[in-house]
């Protein structure tokens, strides 16, 4: 049987792929070995934004003498908030599936393997394209500390899945899912210990951005040890327990449960790349910004290429790869990263679009930073949300907008309008001139831009 396109994986990237390449003209058809649905809408995104809300409840819930209120007795039950996750993601994952089955695409649930560069075995049959995309996502990664796989431990996958809720959690790391997960546990009361080996949490970004998420979580009691080295792990009866050394001491810590967020990798098991003659390094597929492979005519996108583990930027590639394997006789198409944008969902949130200044000082890239408090907000006052900041980032020369980040209250929510002024290569004197509401959480992004615009004019 022969395809256009064949689109290996069915989750955020390849079904963004395989629409764009139907689309386009192509006879489509997408191979996944199941469970359908993708892991955003599985074990991702969604599942644990869903118990997140209910840490974000509790928490509220706790402060309502802070406001006036009756203080209440906040309990949790994490079966009920388990299944409530559940019913949202088998509503959400039926949607995908009734996508990935749609007449304009060929759906094999398959495992699908790579018997030459253009041909797949698929269950029984073997099918050809002129085209593939290869779109398999991530997988935990396995980490070899000494003692860990004896003591035992949880992924992401398995912490979504626990009812009955643990006295105690180990959290190994500091990245989006460790914190989002570590701040859900000690919400719902779980007393929990962050173990982490960069000196802040969220390495990716500047430090600053950081550390008001490391506050909140102390003040909410949780333990949370940075710039750690870990040595071994140790269990003994119902405790497990992680020796590693701290600002110069060595330390341990004990919890009934571990959870591994140390990070994934891309899922490239059995695929048959090297018979695809795919070029693989350090255990991801290398891509250039057609997202094409070593192979001109196989392309890979989202988790599996190992550039970002990001939904929105998994359907950019998708996108970008599906017109240029659909479409090989026209101009292609490149996936454009000035725009690239995190978003962490703790409390407070982190959300960032563009430049660091860290990554602006590794490249040796001339910039302008100004930055705002949330302590010194109104709105922000009125709501009792003051942890964190608004920092921005401009070229010294034009005041063009060239990175923005969000240590608050909403931040995922007001990223949004930063990511539109650069959309549009706005300078901070647009985003003065743009009218906001007052009061807003959106009107602090002023702050930070006009600092920037007098900093601008002083330098003229
Ligand atoms: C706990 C957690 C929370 C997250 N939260 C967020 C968030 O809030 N925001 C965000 O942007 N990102 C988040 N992410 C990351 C995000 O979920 C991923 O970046 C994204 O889902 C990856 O999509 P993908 O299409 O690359 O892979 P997937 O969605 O994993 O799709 C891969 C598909 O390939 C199939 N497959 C694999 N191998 C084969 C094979 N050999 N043959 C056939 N089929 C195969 C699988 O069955 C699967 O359906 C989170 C991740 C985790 C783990």
């Amino acid at each position: 049987m022969k395809h256009d396109v064949i689109v290996i994986g069915g989750g955020s990237a390849g079904y963004a792929a395989a629409r764009v390449a139907a689309a386009a003209g192509a006879g489509v058809a997408i191979v996944d070995r199941g469970p359908l649905g993708g892991l955003c809408i599985l074990r991702g995104c969604m599942p644990s934004k869903a118990i997140l809300r209910s840490a974000e409840v509790a928490a509220l819930m706790r402060r309502a003498g802070e406001f006036g209120l009756h203080p209440v007795e906040v309990g949790a039950d994490l079966g009920a908030i388990i299944s409530r996750k559940e019913r949202l993601i088998r509503e959400f994952a039926e949607y995908r599936i009734g996508q990935l089955r749609a007449p304009e695409f060929t759906l094999y649930e398959e495992q699908a393997r790579f018997l030459s560069p253009r041909e797949v075995r698929v269950g029984d049959q073997v099918l050809q394209a002129n085209s593939f995309i290869i779109a398999t996502g991530s997988l935990p990664r396995h980490i070899p500390f000494p003692g860990l796989d004896e003591a035992g431990y949880l992924t992401s996958d398995q912490a979504l899945e626990l009812r009955r809720q643990p006295d105690s959690l180990l959290v190994l790391g500091g990245g989006s899912v460790a914190v989002e997960f570590a701040q859900f546990f000690n919400r719902i009361g779980t007393r929990v210990i962050l173990v982490q080996r960069h000196h802040h949490i969220l390495s990716w970004t500047d430090e600053d951005l950081a550390r008001p998420v490391e506050e909140q979580f102390r003040e909410e009691s949780m333990e949370v040890f940075t710039g750690t080295q870990i040595h071994r792990f140790a269990h003994q009866g119902d405790l497990k327990t992680v020796h590693f050394s701290h600002a110069g001491q060595e330390k341990s810590a004990s919890a009934e449960l571990i959870l591994q967020a140390l990070g994934r990798r891309p899922c490239i098991d059995g695929l048959g790349l090297e018979q695809a003659g795919v070029r693989v390094e350090h255990g991801r597929i290398v891509v250039d910004a057609r997202m094409c492979t070593s192979q001109p005519h196989i392309f890979a996108v989202g988790d599996v290429n190992g550039l970002h583990e990001i939904v929105h930027i998994a359907i950019q590639q998708g996108v970008v790869a599906g017109h240029n394997a659909a479409r090989p006789e026209e101009e292609t198409r490149q996936v454009d990263e000035r725009l690239d944008a995190q978003v962490v969902f703790t409390d407070p949130q982190v959300a960032s679009v563009g430049l660091s200044e860290k990554a602006c000082q590794a490249e040796d890239i001339p910039y302008l930073v100004a930055s705002y408090p949330f302590a010194d907000h109104g709105k922000a006052m009125c709501l009792g949300e003051i942890h964190g900041l608004v920092k921005l980032l401009c070229r010294p020369d034009t005041g063009e907008l060239i990175g923005a980040h969000i240590t608050g209250p909403e931040a995922a929510e007001l990223i949004h309008e930063l990511i539109a002024v650069m959309y549009f290569r706005g300078t901070v004197r647009d985003l003065l001139r743009m009218p906001h509401y007052h009061p807003t959480l959106a009107e602090i992004a002023t702050y930070p831009a006009e600092e920037l615009a007098g900093q601008l004019e002083r330098r003229v």
